[in-house]
């Protein structure tokens, strides 16, 4: 009896250990998780854009003319890129508000601090 028990703890260490390395597979040689992360990224930078337009329009009354305007008061000295284009991010001014989005089209846009993406639970949007 004690030694089937035994055997059975063993498998399931077994079983604990290949699911380990298969995940680890995954994670580590997907070319999709790099797509992921990137994604993830372009999206957060979007967020601290909107962040940066709306503290810019708080104090100055008006909204920024482009996003240079709005990157300069938030003393940022990089622009921020997208990490799959690298390039920077489109801004739209119109009488309904502002849109920033992704130069390459793939990861949305957030339009008046509201991302057209469902936002997976751990970041807020609303600032
Ligand atoms: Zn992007």
């Amino acid at each position: 009896m004690g030694a089937s028990d035994r055997r059975r703890s063993r498998a399931s260490f077994l079983l604990v250990i290949i699911g380990a390395i298969m995940l680890a597979a995954v994670m580590g040689c997907s070319g999709d998780n790099g797509e992921l992360i990137d994604q993830e990224t372009c999206r957060a930078n979007m967020n601290v854009l909107s962040t940066d337009i709306i503290v810019y329009h708080s104090i100055h009354g008006r909204w920024p003319e482009d996003l240079a305007e709005a990157e300069a008061y938030a003393r940022r000295r990089e622009p921020l890129v997208c990490p799959s284009s690298g390039e920077c991010y489109e801004y739209d001014l119109s009488d309904s508000g502002y849109v920033v989005s992704c130069p390459c089209g793939l990861h949305g846009f957030v339009s008046m601090g509201r991302p057209n993406w469902v936002v997976g639970g751990t970041e807020s949007s609303t600032p």
